[in-house]
């Protein structure tokens, strides 16, 4: 037997079999579709991060080959509190993550 999936719109209360959106108001219904959009979201989400960390990481890294000391020692600075900042920012990522899923 072929498995059948019957989910209850959460708009309007209506039964659906095997459906993806509610034969009544259209809204999406499937759990595996509504779990594959917020994946291409995160997804989408981690490349702009990703770009974001290349680009900060080229100024860092322009900024230490300076030539003024001064600017080198800046470009050290901002290296290590970027780096802080990073790990911070991947723990409270991790953690709403985690938050969300369970
Ligand atoms: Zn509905």
């Amino acid at each position: 037997m072929a498995s059948v999936s019957h989910i209850k719109c959460p708009n309007c209360g209506v039964f659906n079999i095997n459906k993806e959106y509610c034969e009544s108001c259209n809204t999406l219904i499937s759990n595996q579709k509504k779990i594959k959009e917020k994946e291409e979201v995160v997804h989408q989400k981690e490349i702009e991060e990703a770009i974001i960390e290349l680009e900060k990481e080229t100024f860092i890294k322009k900024l230490r080959k300076h030539p003024f000391f001064l600017m080198r020692f800046f470009g050290l600075i901002l290296h290590s509190v970027w780096f802080v900042l990073t790990v911070i920012g991947s723990f409270i990522a991790w953690f709403i993550a985690m938050v969300a899923a369970g």
